[in-house]
């Protein structure tokens, strides 16, 4: 049974259905926002961005403030909305849809003036006495938010927040897997006062998404899988407008053989396990340095079988939060056991649960032959390879199309660093997982397919941005140096400069 379905409308917009995954039952219907409704909502922000640049930092921030409050006040309603379309636990739901957001919220409305104002830079050499160089963070006008279903409201209000922050106004597509979390943020700003038109939400699958790529927005935020991220990158391309790709992962973990094996055991359930194994971060392939793999998966097997799984009270793995992901996983799983994998835990949808559950899984016995260990699964499966030595798990670690996040277990916290830097991926933890996003003053974003370019902290900020260099000459008045009428004697007057600067040492000093 489809969880996102086609149902039919009376007026010209395409209408949608959508079901909660946990017991398949309707939850709500929504239209379909239209090329023109995209293109109308755009020119509204644009005319709402024009004052908004004008405030102050800090009147900026007093407005992400108020919506800050909102969700500190409604967060049942938030957990509510997020469990009820997509099945997570509520644990889940209250660290990575309230906790998280609201630091970032926090962070922002705090920071950003620190990160985007004005900035006297120095110049180097000759240059310094003549010139004085000033940097003015401009905003961008109107960022098309385009986000996916796995962290509905962390990956809506994160990059709203700085987009708002840097003066920009942000019409906002989210995933039409999970239309109403996204609806509940909009009403919070409504609630908080945000201006109209400042953030706008339109509901809609990739049609609608595409039509955002084509309205005349002045930056594409995108957040999906690596497929679409590769049409949005084009689409962008023929417009010119800059873009950031925060795409899909595929992370290792490797076990060296100092690590503390039942926190690394540990690491690896909820490293792959966790919001049901739907984190861009999330674990999915765990390589393990022969002398300590068998009391490692001794107690993954013990920790994944103690898991509880469920659709109503206290569980630790929930739903699977679309059908078409659960036929992903699905496949996956049957192509690693027709190829040889254990599978130790698990291994199948619940038999005793009516929606959409995979059980909470641990397979052994994995190659890289296998799609398990290729392609993103994005499912609640702990795949665990054994290896000679951590040299030989760096080498399959970056056998990997992707690059986004990684993890390095070892008690040597200076070789876990010296190991993870050489890691080819976007970002990395020592002895931790899956928490890079979560930490703003990390550059966060993937190499490889997993993305292209950086968001969170003052990377993510100035990325808003246009970085407006404006140059000043210190003197301003009498003859311009260079300028016309240019002679021969002038000419060697200049060869000779370079020669008294770069010829000899005084240059290096100067410089
Ligand atoms: P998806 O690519 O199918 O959809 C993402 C969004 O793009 C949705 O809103 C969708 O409606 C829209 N869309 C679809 N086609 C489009 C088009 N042609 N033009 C514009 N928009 C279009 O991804 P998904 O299944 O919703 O999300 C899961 C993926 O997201 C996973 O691969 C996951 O790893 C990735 N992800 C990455 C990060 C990260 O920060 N790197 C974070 C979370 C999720």
């Amino acid at each position: 049974m489809a969880i996102v379905e086609a149902v039919e409308s009376t007026g010209h917009r395409r209408r949608l259905r959508a079901r909660s995954p946990a017991t398949l039952e309707p939850i709500g219907e929504f239209d379909c926002a239209t090329p023109e409704d995209v293109r109308a909502a755009v020119e509204r922000a644009r005319k709402a961005q024009h004052g908004w640049a004008e405030l102050s930092f800090d009147e900026r921030g007093n407005l992400l403030r108020r919506l800050l409050k909102q969700m500190v006040e409604r967060q049942d309603e938030i957990v509510d909305a997020v469990v009820k379309e997509t099945g997570k636990a509520r644990s889940e739901a209250i660290s990575m849809e309230v906790f998280s957001p609201c630091d970032a919220l926090s962070y922002y409305a705090k920071r950003a003036e620190g990160f985007l104002r004005p900035e006297k830079r120095r110049l180097h050499g000759i240059m310094s006495f003549t010139k004085k160089l000033r940097i003015v963070y401009k905003p961008l006008g109107v960022v098309g938010l385009i986000t996916p279903w796995n962290g509905p409201v962390v990956l809506s209000v994160t990059p709203l927040a700085q987009a708002l922050m840097a003066g920009n106004a942000v019409v906002h597509k989210p995933s039409e897997v999970t239309p109403f979390s996204a609806m509940l943020v909009k009403q919070m700003t409504e609630d908080a006062g945000f201006p109209p038109d400042l953030y706008q939400v339109l509901q809609g699958d990739g049609e609608t998404g595409a039509a955002l790529v084509q309205s005349g927005v002045d930056k594409i935020s995108f957040t999906g899988s690596v497929a679409t991220g590769r049409r949005v990158a084009v689409a962008c391309a023929e417009r010119l407008i800059p873009f950031t790709l925060e795409l899909g992962g595929k992370d290792a973990m490797i076990v060296c053989k100092d690590a503390d094996l039942d926190r690394a055991a540990q690491g690896a359930v909820i490293g792959s396990c966790m919001n049901t194994g739907h984190y861009c971060c999330g674990t999915e392939r765990i390589y393990v340095v022969d002398e300590v793999y068998d009391a490692f998966v001794e107690k993954v097997v013990q920790g994944a079988s103690e898991l509880r799984q469920g659709d109503t009270g206290e569980f630790d793995v929930g739903a699977v939060f679309w059908d078409k992901q659960l036929e992903i996983i699905e496949d996956h799983m049957e192509d690693a056991r027709a190829k040889g994998a254990t599978v130790r835990v698990g291994g199948r949808r619940n038999p005793d649960l009516k929606g959409l559950y995979y059980e909470p899984t641990v397979v052994t016995n994995v190659t890289h032959d296998m799609e398990l260990m290729r392609k993103e699964t994005f499912g609640p499966i702990v795949s665990i390879m054994k290896v000679a030595d951590e040299e030989e798990a760096l080498r399959l670690a970056n056998d990997s199309e992707y690059g986004l996040n990684g993890n390095v277990w070892t008690r040597d916290s200076e070789r876990g660093v010296e190991l993870a830097s050489r890691m080819e991926t976007g970002g990395a933890c020592v002895n931790d997982m899956a928490i890079t996003y979560g930490l703003p003053e990390a550059p966060f974003g993937g190499v490889k397919s997993s993305g292209l370019g950086q968001v969170n902290g003052p990377t993510g900020l100035r990325g808003y941005c246009h970085a407006m260099p404006i140059s000043t000459d210190r003197r301003g008045k009498g003859k311009i140096q260079g300028g016309y009428p240019y002679t021969e004697k002038a000419n060697q007057g200049m060869q000779k400069f370079i020669r008294f600067l770069w010829g000899g040492s005084i240059g290096r000093w100067l410089s």
